[in-house]
């Protein structure tokens, strides 16, 4: 039984990884500022013995009483819409969020656990994406704004990790999906399936022929726990190395929710990368992890989601 906070604990990751950590009785105290979190995530815990919600921005002198064992930095937009709409928030919790919640977790002796993300590798050379590929990315892109500050966080992390010799995780999260998800989130799953279930047609951004590899959002969360329970520094791909184009996940979503939805294509976003997979053979040989769900699965659960949601 431990006390960890979690910043970001009202968005999508977030409440779930809350959810899994409350359930195995840890103490949880969940910070967010409700920029792009939902309370309705984490109202159910709100009872919960040991539960905590703190609304604050960790850009942001963060503290937090009494003991901490953990602090899991889960917070940042993490949608490109959202990174595009609040660039300087999002560059501002991926650097300055990450210096202050290390802050927190060296003062309080804690482990800390940085959420990273397969964005770092950019437009991938090597492919799938190994751990130790060093990565390809437009600083002065509009999707630099997340990429260097969650580059930069990894950076900050190690740092932490060397000098002060703090207990450092990184995990790095490929396009994880399920319930949760905010139907305007503005990411490939979520509009599929909310234009699907509206009879909109489904907006394709380029060709189609892009690739992504997408991970449920329970596989995620237990290979998170997984890496949090180890004692790996290095970071470690947690995402499900099944690889779709982006017309082929269209085909599914409109299979599983039976809709009439069209196909309509829109202009490839600045910086797309083309493909995306990881090799996660780390996370399978230190963790013993590697996902279950399926894709089609996947899509099943989260469509009876935002059946009701929507
Ligand atoms: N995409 C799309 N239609 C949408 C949203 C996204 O075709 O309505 C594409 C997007 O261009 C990208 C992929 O789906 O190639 C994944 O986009 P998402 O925003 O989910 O995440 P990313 O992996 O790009 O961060």
């Amino acid at each position: 039984m431990a006390r960890v906070v979690i910043t970001g604990g009202a968005g999508f990751l977030g409440s779930h990884l809350a959810d899994a950590l409350v359930a195995r009785g840890d103490d949880v105290v969940a910070i967010d500022n409700l920029i792009t979190g939902n309370r309705a995530n984490i109202e159910h815990l709100f009872g919960a013995p040991g539960f905590t919600f703190v609304e604050h921005d960790v850009s942001n002198y963060v503290w937090v009483p009494d003991d901490v064992d953990a602090v899991l930095h889960f917070a940042s937009p993490a949608s490109p819409i959202d990174y595009l709409e609040m660039p300087i928030q999002t560059l501002k919790v991926g650097s300055l969020g990450t210096h202050n919640t290390l802050g927190l977790a060296k003062a309080k002796n804690a482990a800390y656990f940085l959420a990273s993300t397969s964005e770092v590798y950019g437009e991938p050379h090597v492919h799938p994406q190994t751990e130790d590929y060093w990565g390809n990315v437009n600083p002065v892109g509009p999707r630099g704004v997340y990429d260097e500050a969650k580059r930069f966080s990894e950076a900050m992390t190690m740092a932490y990790q060397r000098y002060h010799g703090l207990d450092t995780r990184i995990v790095r999260i490929f396009n994880t999906y399920g319930p949760r998800m905010r139907p305007d989130d503005g990411r490939v799953v979520s509009n599929f399936i909310v234009q699907a279930l509206k009879r909109e047609p489904l907006t394709v951004y380029g060709d189609g022929s892009q690739t992504r590899s997408f991970c449920f959002v329970d596989d995620e969360v237990r290979g998170l726990i997984a890496l949090l329970d180890s004692d790996e520094n290095n970071p470690v791909n947690i995402g499900n190395p099944n690889e779709f184009t982006i017309l082929e996940l269209a085909k599914i979503v409109l299979e599983v929710t039976g809709s009439s939805s069209t196909i309509e294509r829109h202009p490839l976003p600045t910086d797309d990368p083309s493909q995306r997979k990881p090799e996660i053979t780390r996370a399978r040989e230190i963790l013993g992890w590697e996902p279950q769900i399926q894709l089609r699965e996947g899509i099943e659960r989260t469509v009876e989601y935002f059946r009701t949601s929507i």
